[in-house]
């Protein structure tokens, strides 16, 4: 645990005081009451904290109510929701207010065909001709407006936050299951004079849902922010989504959807995660994968609206809707994926077929497969098979283009306009059929040779014909159509620029098999103006550098206190100042803990169960590290660099 005013900016440190306050006692309440009744005040030290409109009160002994790092997180759902509001209620002739937005009327073109008629026939019955259209501003209740559930709330910051900056809502159910949390929430949700549209509530996130399947009952947006893995909550969720309605996700849980622990992650996600450099992209698709599914038990199916990988987590935000001849298409969406253990090169291999038959009707059929060969065709290596994932369109370019649009011309309204802006960016320059990516030094460091820049591989893709996109999930993605022997050819002719000493090559390496073979394709890395993307041109805020020290997901609510927290981090900054390495990608970070054994749990004395970063699994032979849990290990010696690699150019 950290204590807050070191773990975040002077800037947000300014915003807050120390202030003591009433505290109500958690009182016994029943499932799913309305807690805010009767006031018992005891005494606690306070903190609050400002962030967008909102202005939060958490005790002062455990700031894991707050963590900063998420405050991307919040204000992205707060664009996100806000246009999908803006679509919804244009459908019912209501003109969204949005604060710090010129009133001109904006034109609102639907998310689908389907619903442009819809929406003209609703205009057309509720807006006389000469009427002012109606309007929904923040802060009022809207009657045919949103209905949103957070299941997950803590202090209700999110959900107040959505109160104040969303408008077109009808109600916040701000919900969570533990007494302390919305004990917070109720005076938190006073404080911010939101109490006629946030509903506090006690419950199981999950009892709550399933008490809102029947259509009436469900709601528009659901957010869901846990500690760890939400994988528990989602069939609750898929089926207490309305028609069309909008449910966003975050997970935390990145060591198991990167690929550490491939067993753990299916069990979560129904999905095997391989170890790879595309894994942020990997635990989208897993997360969408995992999502379509259980919604298909339902006859429901997912579409994505925006997948984020930022920091140590990934969001996704998607539409559930309902039909049973749509759900067959789900199969043909999901792929397995085959990554060869030597060069890293992958295929995908759907798990069925939908072929369009006569009259627009689709007609489905079981894959053929494999893709590969028992033996990789570069290298003459394995491979290893993960998946199923979601093989589709991660994003909804056109909705993403209006959140962007919506964003960039007034960055007045978020702290963190700037990075959405530019992860947006960099999202609408991704190619959307085109599932993973490659990473730069990836490629070069398989053939052992320098490293082309950027500029020069996109090139010499362009020009042999290919597409090219970076990926808002990896500093140095090269995401392309380009088949994998293409690829290779263009390493093979860079190595002819940058020669690799063959002698130094062992004859079983995937750097000697792919070198041996003489290019096909002639490659020219004569740079195009082309392959420098836009986003990067721009000089937009693209690839955030970790933003504080110590930061990550914050520990669950612990009885520690202030003290133990104070403990812990002078024992981090004692161990920080050893390490000498620039600070690690957090997925890694997290990858690189769980292969230390827990030495609480063998003690059986560690409390942390599956959210343990360290690794639980009985000790395999090679597994001879042991640290405490707590304790930063020192990295481990990093493997030195094989002969003829060399550092290349710049990067990005
Ligand atoms: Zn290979
Ligand atoms: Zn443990």
């Amino acid at each position: 645990i950290l204590t807050l005013r070191s773990a975040c900016s002077p800037y947000r440190a300014r915003c807050m005081e120390g202030q003591p306050q009433e505290l109500r006692n958690p009182a016994a309440m029943e499932n799913g009451t309305e807690p805010c009744g009767e006031e018992r005040p005891s005494e606690a030290q306070e903190t609050t904290v400002t962030e967008g409109a909102a202005k939060i009160a958490f005790p002062s002994a455990n700031e894991v109510f707050y963590n900063p790092v998420q405050e991307f997180n919040r204000d992205l759902t707060c664009a996100v929701i806000t246009e999908f509001a803006r679509v919804q209620l244009a459908a019912k002739g209501i003109q969204i207010k949005v604060p710090g937005e010129k009133d001109v009327p904006k034109v609102v073109v639907n998310l689908s065909e389907q619903e442009e008629e819809k929406a003209e026939l609703k205009e057309g019955a509720n807006l006389a001709p000469g009427d002012q259209p109606r309007t929904a501003a923040v802060g009022e209740i809207c009657e045919e407006g949103l209905r949103v559930l957070e299941g997950l709330a803590a202090s209700g910051l999110r959900s107040i936050r959505f109160a104040r900056e969303v408008p077109g809502l009808q109600s916040v159910v701000a919900n969570d299951a533990s007494a302390r949390a919305v004990d917070l929430m109720c005076r938190n949700v006073q404080l911010n004079g939101v109490a006629h549209l946030v509903h506090p509530r006690q419950a199981d996130a999950r009892m709550l849902m399933y008490q809102h399947q029947k259509a009436s009952e469900r709601f528009d947006v659901i957010d869901l922010d846990p500690y760890g893995s939400p994988a528990p909550f989602l069939d609750a969720a898929v089926q207490a989504v309305s028609e069309g309605g909008l449910l966003c996700v975050t997970c935390t849980d990145m060591a198991v959807l990167a690929g550490n622990s491939g067993e753990t992650c299916y069990s979560k996600y129904g999905a095997m995660a391989l170890k790879s450099r595309a894994c942020h992209e990997m635990a989208l698709r897993i997360v969408l994968h995992s999502l379509d599914l259980r919604a298909n038990c339902y006859q429901r199916f997912v579409v994505p609206l925006l997948s984020v990988s930022a920091d140590f987590y990934v969001r996704v935000f998607v539409r559930v809707f309902t039909g049973q001849a749509k759900v067959k298409a789900s199969a043909s969406k999901q792929a397995l994926v085959f990554q060869c253990v030597g060069c890293g090169t992958f295929h995908l291999q759907r798990l069925g077929k939908a072929l369009g038959a006569s009259g627009g009707r689709v007609k489905f059929s079981a894959a053929c497969g494999p893709p590969v060969a028992p033996e990789c065709g570069h290298c003459g290596q394995r491979h290893q098979l993960g998946g199923p994932l979601w093989a589709e369109p991660i994003h909804d370019l056109d909705f993403v283009g209006r959140v962007l649009e919506a964003v960039s011309t007034n960055p007045g309204r978020f702290h963190t306009s700037e990075r959405i802006r530019g992860v947006l960016s960099v999202v609408t320059e991704e190619l959307p059929d085109v599932p993973l990516y490659y990473a730069l030094d990836q490629l070069s460091s398989t053939v052992r040779c320098s490293t082309p820049s950027l500029l020069q591989l996109r090139s010499a893709l362009l020009h042999a014909g290919f597409r090219v996109s970076l990926s808002h999930a990896c500093k140095n993605a090269v995401k392309t159509d380009a088949p994998s022997s293409a690829l290779w050819d263009i390493m093979r002719c860079w190595e002819k620029v940058c020669p690799v000493k063959r002698e130094r090559l062992s004859e079983s390496s995937p750097a000697f098999r792919i070198l041996s073979v003489e290019p096909r394709l002639q490659a020219n890395f004569t740079i195009r103006d082309d392959a420098n993307p836009s986003s990067r041109q721009r000089g937009l805020k693209r690839f955030q550098a970790n933003p504080e020290a110590n930061w990550g997901p914050r520990p669950r609510a612990r009885p520690g206190g202030k003290a133990a927290g104070e403990a812990m981090e002078e024992r981090r900054r004692l161990h920080q100042n050893k390490r000498k390495e620039p600070a690690e990608d957090p997925v890694q970070r997290a990858a690189r803990l769980k292969t230390f054994p827990c030495k609480r749990f063998k003690e059986g004395t560690c409390q942390h169960g599956d959210q343990c970063c360290y690794s639980h699994s009985s000790p395999t032979p090679e597994d001879t590290a042991e640290v405490a849990p707590g304790d930063r290990p020192e990295t481990p010696s990093q493997n030195p660099p094989g002969p003829g690699v060399a550092t290349g150019p710049g990067v990005d």
